[in-house]
This record gives C-alpha cells, structure tokens and sequence, in this order.
C-alpha cells in the first residue's frame, strides 16, 4: 500500500501539546538508536526527520500524520542521552509525562532498540512502566543490517522472555530497507485498520 507520512506539528513544551483526536503510536528509543532514520525509511524520503551522528539532539515531540489510514506516528525525545544535563532530562521527562497524560488516543508504543545490544536498564524501566499502564508493547530492533541473524533472534527471544506474550519482535534496517513492510502491518494493526 502506498502510505504518505507528512509532519504535522513540533511540540516543545507541555503547554504546547494539542494533540488530535486520531489513533496514535508513539516511537521511543534511546537517543542515536535510528528513531530519524526509521520515520524517514518508513516515509520513504531522506528528508523528513533530521538524523543525526550526534545524540541528544532531538528534544522536542514530532507529530506524523500516515495518509490514508489517518493515524499518528508520534516521535517522541530520545532517552539516555549521557552527556545531558540534570534540568535538560527533566524537561524532557515532564514533555514525555505530559504526552503520555494526555494522549487518550494512544493505541501503541513502538520501543526501537538497537539489534546490537542486549536490554538495557532505560529501555527495561520504559518496557516495565508501559506493562503497568497497560500500554500495548511493539519492538522494533533496529540498524539490523549490523546483526548476524543469530544475534537478532537472540535479541528477539531476550525482547519475548522480558516483555512476555508481544508481538514478535521487529527487525529493522533504514540502511537496507529490511522489515520496512512488516513494521507498517505491525503499526497498521496496533490501531487497528
Ligand atoms: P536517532 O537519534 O534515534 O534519531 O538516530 P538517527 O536516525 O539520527 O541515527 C543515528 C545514527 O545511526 C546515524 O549515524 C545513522 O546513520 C545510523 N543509523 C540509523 N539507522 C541505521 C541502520 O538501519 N543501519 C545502520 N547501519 N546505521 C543506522
């Protein structure tokens, strides 16, 4: 199917969120795990979302309309960023609280871990917090093409064990184009069209 991904809006503070009323999936990772590079793969243009070779640079909520099936992709801040100071996470934390309060649309969070690496603690607290609120769970491995198959069903069956009975875990490559088509079914169904 042919989709069209188009930014709608950037949110930089709490008191800017008005969010829409359409299904949303919200995409979170650690900062440099390929959350650019994935929008930009999934929309099929180098352009849309801004990659970066340095973390951190991502510090505002972006809001991605997906024609024709009328829902959200929301990119949220990468996490985990070391090198960021004590009052920079927190005002990315109360943006994130304040989204996640407030977006009774939310149908899914798409967690993008990097395929190299087995879980780590931020990406547990976040899988954790998201099981307790009840939040539906999609894992998505990304920069595949830098994992031997082995290493990317071991990550799968990690992602399984952890998070218990999800949907099989994503592997995906911007750079190859790898599991493009099945991460769109996946966010396809997530909201249900
Ligand atoms: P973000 O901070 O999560 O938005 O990450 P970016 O999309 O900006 O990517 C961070 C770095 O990882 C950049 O140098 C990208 O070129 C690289 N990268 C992203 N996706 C892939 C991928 O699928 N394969 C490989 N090999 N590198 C990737």
């Amino acid at each position: 199917m042919n989709r069209v991904v188009r930014l709608t809006s950037t949110i930089y503070t709490p008191d800017q969120l008005s969010l829409p009323d359409a299904p949303q999936i919200a995409l979170a990772g650690r900062s440099n795990v390929g959350k650019s590079s994935l929008i930009n793969a999934l929309a099929g243009t180098k352009k849309l979302a801004k990659v970066s070779g340095t973390p951190g640079k991502t510090r505002s909520i972006n809001l991605y309309h997906v024609s024709p099936a009328g829902y959200y992709l929301v990119d949220l801040p990468g996490y985990g960023y070391a090198r960021c100071s004590k009052q920079e996470r927190q005002s990315w934390a109360s943006l994130i609280d304040a989204y996640i309060s407030k977006a009774t649309s939310l149908c899914a969070v798409a967690m993008l871990i990097d395929c190299r690496h087995s879980p780590q603690l931020l990406d547990l607290e976040l899988g954790s917090y998201l099981r307790q609120i009840g939040m539906p769970i999609l894992v998505v491995l990304t920069k595949a093409d830098q994992c031997k198959q082995a290493e990317r069903a071991k990550r799968q069956r990690e992602w399984t064990e952890i998070l218990g009975e999800i949907q099989r875990p994503v592997p995906f490559s911007a750079r190859t184009g790898q599991g493009r088509e099945e991460l769109w079914q996946a966010l396809d169904s997530a909201v249900g069209s």
